[in-house]
């Protein structure tokens, strides 16, 4: 057996192992071994590069864009100056017990962002997103669809991590979501990933409960929404990798639609 057929071999038994890790047991398409091994072969330095922004997808956006009513009209703000008027925000009760605003992470030049709750005890103490448990699960499910956290963008719903790590209260949500919704409108993403219940209903605004909205795409201002289970429930619940995987595979899909 040729030397890079080993190594393409051995990538993908990796990469089988790490879908058993993250709970997928089987893949229910059929795929040609030359296939398999194509995707199993090492990604190359340009598909890491951000994803150019075609024309296709600007006319999109803009049309899209054109159907918003004029209070909810992108500023043309970007990342850097929606954390700056966040500042050293007293907005809400949650700035008292925390160490360090969590704004988010990843690049503002990607077509997917992930949306999560509100930091935890080791976001809390890093001000990064997504860096404890349920993160490093968050970070192999981006893998399993070919991506890295430098390619995507993650955030939460509140900036400040709950006492407890309570779930987020109504005035909360409502002090903190406008940064959230200006994140989204600097970014404008083709694809949001809501992770749990405060994500979605947030996102969506609806009360409805995330297992009835997971698995499909819905709309929000022209961009597809994905509302799937949180990593943290995924840890208490292992059983439901499946219906991730499931989703997340219709996003790779739509993204690879795109192109
Ligand atoms: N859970 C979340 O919802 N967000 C984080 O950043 C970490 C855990």
């Amino acid at each position: 057996m040729p030397e890079d057929r080993q190594f393409y071999l051995a990538q993908l038994k990796e990469r089988l192992q790490y879908y058993k890790e993250i709970g997928i047991d089987g893949l229910s398409v059929k795929v040609s071994l030359e296939k398999a091994l194509a995707a199993a072969a090492p990604v190359r330095q340009e598909t890491l590069q951000p994803v150019p922004v075609s024309d296709t997808v600007v006319a999109r956006r803009n049309s899209s864009l054109s159907e918003l009513p004029l209070s909810q009209q992108p500023s043309g703000e970007n990342l850097e100056s929606i954390r700056a008027d966040l500042g050293d925000c007293q907005r809400c009760k949650l700035c008292s017990g925390r160490t360090n605003i969590v704004f988010g992470s990843g690049t503002s030049q990607t077509k997917l962002v992930f949306v999560g709750e509100g930091p935890g005890a080791d976001e809390d103490a890093q001000g990064l997103p997504f860096v404890g448990a349920a993160g490093q699960l968050l970070t192999k499910i981006i893998d399993a669809i070919q991506l890295t956290r430098d390619q995507v963008y993650i955030c939460n719903v509140v900036k400040c991590r709950p006492p407890s790590n309570r779930i987020p209260e109504e005035d909360e949500i409502a002090a903190c979501s406008p940064f959230l919704f200006r994140q989204i409108e600097s970014i404008r993403p083709q694809i949001i990933c809501c992770l749990g219940a405060v994500a979605t209903q947030t996102v969506l605004e609806t009360k409805t409960a995330v297992g009835k909205l997971r698995g499909r795409f819905h709309d929000f201002r022209g961009i597809q929404v994905m509302p799937t289970w949180h990593p943290a429930y995924l840890l208490r619940n292992p059983a439901a990798k499946r219906d991730v995987w499931d989703d997340v595979k219709k996003i790779r899909a739509l993204l690879d639609e795109a192109g």
